[in-house]
């Protein structure tokens, strides 16, 4: 594959008047450049949506159908280069890279078989009324750097298939993969319907204050969303957004322990614990915490962490520096207050933004790695006497992103699970997300959701026809 980054914009390769340059996190060297959008290329972007428009909301359904199942195809093919490249840029190891690349086009392929209602609320001799669902119209879609593929397609597959034309950014620090994707897909949709561009800091402000976009969908911190809603707020532009959570893991006193001590680890720590949805506090009943603990952090000890582009590896550094130092401020404060590490919480001497699996004994409910999203691969682990009173511990924060519940008692597991405060609930496993469920996040975790008939009609407006025929 090409080193030359270009943006796409009205269907051509347009390169920045400037670039920027993105990182290999597991070196921290400098490895590429990527075009750092102007605002006159973002209005050319943007343009180029609004002209797309009518012809994209007037092409067939099945037409829109098909345009993703071929854009799903031609990114299958390319899947190992992307996903090297993946790796490069945001440092997960390759199979996880792989994951999210070909995850992408799963989702492109799922989507396409949603379908996009029509309510008929009254048929009779006088009236018919009917609801359609049409599209928004210029859609923004601003994507993190954890998931950059899989993201970005939870909103371009729903928002295409509904009809509406995109302007997509992703996160300055993992732009390449989502360049390439849309470099490689210039031929398949009209000019202007899909236009990917690239920018530093300043870009995120400017897309969502641009007066020409009818919505923004954003997937990042709770914090930046907050920003992204007063923006949107000026001219009253639709938002969805997908933020921060800190998600609970409640572990009962039945469960096998060998079992589940592999599961458990992996979803607080696949992807260096960089995922929305990871498990960020883990509460287990104290019968099992002794052997749990012990079993948790014997697994821990055998997992290898290294660049990702190395074979074996299974987890790699965090992706940049900033949020680097902040899981290094987080271990710092739990040194400080003399909470007990059960493994790593050293800092590591090679380059790249490596932290090592970190696992903190029962630190008090108040502290900061309890209470703050850490988005990195440290742990709290938490011992609980009283089902009550852990669910209120697991409700007593400002997110409500995801939670999970491990036991054989899948009755008193379904009972609780609707006590949590949480836009998903997993039982007995972690993670799992489907093209076909909604997904999204209570309280300050999200507005609106991604993902099945819900996540679809998230990019539509609905339009009601009242006839008298009288
Ligand atoms: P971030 O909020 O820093 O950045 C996300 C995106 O927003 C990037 O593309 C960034 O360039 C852009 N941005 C930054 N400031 C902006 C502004 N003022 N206006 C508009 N855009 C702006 O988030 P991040 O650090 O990239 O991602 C990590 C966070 O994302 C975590 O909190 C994580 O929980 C959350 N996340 C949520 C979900 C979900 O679906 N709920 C999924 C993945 C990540």
């Amino acid at each position: 594959m090409s080193q030359t980054y270009t943006m796409t914009i009205n269907g051509k390769a347009v390169s920045g008047a400037e670039t920027f340059g993105v990182e290999n996190p597991a070196t921290g060297e400098v490895f590429a450049q990527a075009p750092n959008c102007t605002e006159a290329q973002l209005d050319e972007a943007v343009a180029a949506a609004r002209a797309a428009l009518p012809g994209w909301k007037a092409t067939p359904i099945e037409k829109r159908r098909q345009a993703l199942q071929a854009i799903a195809g031609v990114i299958a093919q390319n899947g190992e280069e992307l996903a090297r490249l993946l790796t490069r840029e945001q440092g997960k190891p390759h199979p996880d890279a792989m994951g999210d690349v070909l995850g992408g086009a799963h989702w492109l392929v799922e989507t396409a078989k949603l379908d996009i209602p029509e309510h008929v609320s009254e048929d009779s001799p006088e009236r018919l009324a009917v609801t359609r669902y049409g599209p928004i119209g210029v859609v923004a879609a601003i994507v993190p750097w954890n998931f950059p593929i899989i993201l970005m397609m939870f909103k371009v597959a729903p928002a295409l298939l509904a009809g509406n034309t995109l302007v997509v950014k992703p996160a300055p620090t993992t732009p390449l993969t989502t360049l390439k994707i849309a470099e490689l897909i210039r031929d398949i949709l009209p000019p202007g319907v899909l236009n990917v561009i690239s920018g530093a800091d300043r870009l995120g402000p400017w897309l969502t204050a641009h007066k020409d976009i009818d919505k923004v969908s954003f997937t990042g911190s709770t914090e930046t969303g907050k920003k992204v809603m007063a923006s949107a707020a000026k001219d009253l532009k639709k938002v969805t957004l997908e933020l921060g959570g800190n998600d609970a893991a409640i572990v009962m006193p039945d469960v096998d322990v060998k079992a589940v001590a592999e599961q458990l680890f992996w979803a607080a720590f696949r992807n260096a614990g960089q995922i929305c949805i990871a498990t960020k506090r883990m509460y287990i009943h104290k019968d099992v915490y002794e052997p749990l603990k012990a079993a948790i952090v014997d697994y821990a000890a055998s997992v290898k962490v290294g660049d990702g582009a190395e074979q074996g590896t299974q987890i790699g550094p965090i992706q940049n520096k900033a949020q680097y130092e902040r899981v290094l401020e987080l271990i710092q404060d739990a040194k400080d207050k003399g909470y007990k590490f059960l493994i790593g919480g050293n800092s590591s001497n090679v380059p790249g933004y490596f932290v090592p699996v970190t696992i903190l004994d029962n630190p008090p409910e108040d502290a900061r790695i309890v209470q703050e999203e850490q988005f990195g691969p440290v742990l709290p682990l938490m011992s609980f006497d009283n089902i009550d009173e852990v669910v209120g511990r697991a409700n007593a924060s400002i997110y409500g992103l995801g939670a999970s519940i491990w036991t054989k008692d899948l009755d008193r597991a379904q009972a609780l699970a609707v006590q949590l405060q949480a836009g998903t609930v997993w039982i007995n496993e972690s993670q799992h997300l489907s093209p076909h469920a909604a997904f999204g996040g209570h309280k300050q975790s999200g507005v609106g959701v991604e993902g099945g008939q819900d996540g679809l009609l998230e990019f539509c407006q609905a339009q009601t026809v009242f006839m008298r025929r009288t």
